[in-house]
């Protein structure tokens, strides 16, 4: 194969435009983009530099690994808490737990119900199984696959303890709505806001404080990272307290007792992490204000385009880029747009995850305590194909596409991708 260099390859490009309409790579054409994009997997797309390896160095030479025998940990929460403008920060060992630490704080007693969306990462929802509430799905709306007030408002019954709302792809959720609905019926709103550091919600707060609680998620593919690692936030002190609590066995060291106040486990972030997450709070602001940057270029761009629109740009801060599919104006589904998107080079998946989370194994055919299906009952029947049309058209009916954001995404790779979007629109409309 020959190699062909960036000109040659811009010329054969504008030589495909002169024939009226560029021919797609997936028939035979020139790819736009022949180069791999800064990724969240690798350093090609995190701002992981000496102030992190630093900060690590320096909690190895002091010896102090542990949260109880170090301070950075508690630094980190503080600076988390600053930057929220929230008084409690509890830090833990994934998303996933963070959320946990959220549900046992509001302390559900045993098939208690938690409204949620099956449009989400599983950490969502399996900290409810976990903390024996009983997840109800409820469905999300069409145009940014965020919960649908409406429909949270029709699953409430007198066992609905909690809404989890997920900031999906850190786009703003319906979150004021959804407090009032909490309000209403004196349950608590939980905000998944793992995909959505400093996202804004409708009326200009930050997302994770129009609930009750807030959760984020430090794993490797979210905005900052640590490798795993999760923080649980709330103005409540009881809440405060409790979720603090849960996170080391109960144990109330603040009041210099061995004791157990109530069931908690072990989620105790480690001073490594901490230390990795510290640094990177330092860069979170401009991450965020690079990723707006160059999704804002992009939006313009999509949006121009009959039949494919993404999320409003206020407010979000971009984990993933969505564009919505209206087949009819857009000329094709979203598999068919994924389809020509990655042989340009651009790869654009369709849909997020494979299946509605009601609809995995562990939901679907209970696998949760032994062979007791337990707390799954009677809600067990509803997991079914159908529970969630709206989610389920966005996950596998062609409706959706998504591209993992990045804030080292140059103006040159937005180019790229908005000139892949252009030129897959152009063909298949024509
Ligand atoms: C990543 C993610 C989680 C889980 O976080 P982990 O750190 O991977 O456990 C939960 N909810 C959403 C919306 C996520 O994107």
């Amino acid at each position: 194969m020959q190699a062909t260099s960036q000109t040659e390859q811009s010329d054969q490009r504008k030589g495909d435009q002169a024939e009226g309409g560029a021919r797609l790579a997936s028939e035979g054409g020139q790819p736009i983009r022949t180069t791999p994009f800064p990724s969240v997997g690798d350093i090609s797309g995190r701002r992981i530099d000496e102030a992190e390896i630093e900060a690590v160095a320096a909690v190895l030479r002091s010896g102090k690994l542990n949260r109880t025998a170090g301070t950075v940990t508690t630094e980190f929460e503080n600076a988390f808490g600053k930057l929220y403008g929230i008084e409690h920060v509890v830090a833990s060992t994934s998303g996933t737990s963070a959320i946990h630490v959220a549900v046992a704080a509001i302390n559900p007693s045993p098939g208690d119900e938690i409204i949620t969306t099956g449009l989400s990462d599983a950490g969502t929802v399996l900290p409810i199984l976990a903390q024996n509430a009983v997840p109800v799905f409820a469905d999300v709306l069409p145009d940014s696959g965020a919960l649908d007030p409406e429909s949270v408002r029709s699953k409430i019954t007198d066992r609905t303890k909690a809404i989890i709302a997920v900031h999906l792809y850190g786009a703003p959720a319906r979150v004021e709505e959804l407090r009032e609905i909490a309000d209403e019926h004196g349950i608590y709103l939980i905000e998944d806001c793992a995909q959505a550091y400093l996202t804004e919600t409708a009326s200009g707060k930050l997302a994770g404080t129009v609930g009750h609680l807030g959760c984020f998620s430090l794993q490797q593919s979210k905005h900052i990272t640590a490798g795993d690692g999760g923080l649980t936030i709330t103005a409540d002190d009881e809440l405060g307290r409790r979720a603090r609590l849960f996170t080391d066995k109960g144990w109330p060291r603040d009041t210099n007792e061995r004791t157990h106040l109530f069931l908690g486990l072990n989620y105790r972030m480690t001073e490594v992490h901490a230390a990795i997450g510290l640094a990177q709070l330092a860069k979170l602001e401009q991450i965020v204000a690079d990723r707006r940057r160059t999704a804002e270029q992009l939006a313009e761009v999509v949006n121009a385009l009959p039949g494919l629109k993404t999320v409003p740009v206020k407010g979000a801060s971009w984990w993933i880029f969505p564009i919505f599919v209206d087949e009819s104006a857009a000329g094709a589904d979203a598999n068919t747009y994924s389809k020509h998107l990655a042989a340009e080079g651009v790869g654009f998946g369709a849909g997020y995850i494979q299946t509605p989370l009601y609809l995995t194994p562990v939901l679907a055919e209970s696998h949760t305590y032994g062979d007791s299906g337990f707390p799954i009952t009677e809600a067990k029947s509803q997991y079914v194909r159908g529970l969630c049309p709206v989610t389920e058209d966005l996950i596998n009916g062609g409706k959706m596409l998504v591209f993992s954001w990045n804030e080292n995404f140059t103006d040159a790779d937005v180019a790229d991708i908005a000139a892949a979007i252009t030129k897959v629109h152009t063909a298949v409309t024509s």
